[in-house]
């Protein structure tokens, strides 16, 4: 599997990260999705539970079938466990490329007022920049991930005081708090 063959495209999430919250796991749930589809090769030897069932629910049954056939011979080898999981450790690889990347945009000053003025990091994702930044731009991060969480914080309240009240609105909100709180559903982010 070749991590870096479609690098990190910060200007196609640029137009839609309003819509689709954090641009580091927009970024890895494109390219997951890329190593479960396609079939990749190598093929992966072993999976977590999260990649085999994705593999098994969301793929193609010939790409499917092929992977979960060569898992299940070495089961039967009693190879398959005890391994960690490859597209766990593909998808590690690009987030530290795409966090890299991300790292170096902010330094781009446009990109910095961009990202001020629409955000879009989940709080896993902007505490691993946070480490990862230069001192100077650590307030470039911190600032806009503060605003969308106190913007959830106030669009929660709103649901539970509606939600008590016997009329809840906007239950998507949730889903978007999730989101914020630990990553795209179906991303592993650790
Ligand atoms: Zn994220
Ligand atoms: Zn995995």
């Amino acid at each position: 599997m070749n991590t870096s063959a479609d690098g990190p495209n910060f200007a196609q999430e640029m137009e839609t990260s309003q819509e689709s919250g954090c641009l580091i796991c927009t970024a890895l749930k494109r390219f997951q999705s890329g190593c479960v589809h396609k079939g990749s090769d190598p093929k992966p030897q072993s999976l977590c539970s999260v990649h085999t069932w994705l593999i098994a629910k969301s793929v193609d049954a010939e790409t499917a079938a092929d992977t979960l056939l060569s898992i299940l011979e070495r089961a039967l080898e009693g190879k398959a466990y005890g391994f960690s999981c490859e597209i766990c450790s593909w998808v590690e690889q690009r987030e530290q490329a795409e966090l890299e990347e991300f790292i170096k945009r902010l330094q781009n000053p446009t990109f910095q007022t961009w990202f001020h003025e629409h955000g879009g990091l989940c709080i896993p994702h902007a505490r691993r920049l946070f480490d990862q930044v230069p001192k100077d731009f650590r307030d470039a991060i911190v600032s806009p991930v503060k605003r969308d969480t106190r913007t959830l914080k106030a669009s929660l309240i709103a649901l539970l005081q509606s939600a008590r009240a016997g009329t809840p609105t906007h239950p998507g909100i949730l889903g978007r708090v999730a989101e914020h709180l630990v990553g795209k559903r179906g991303l592993q982010i650790r």
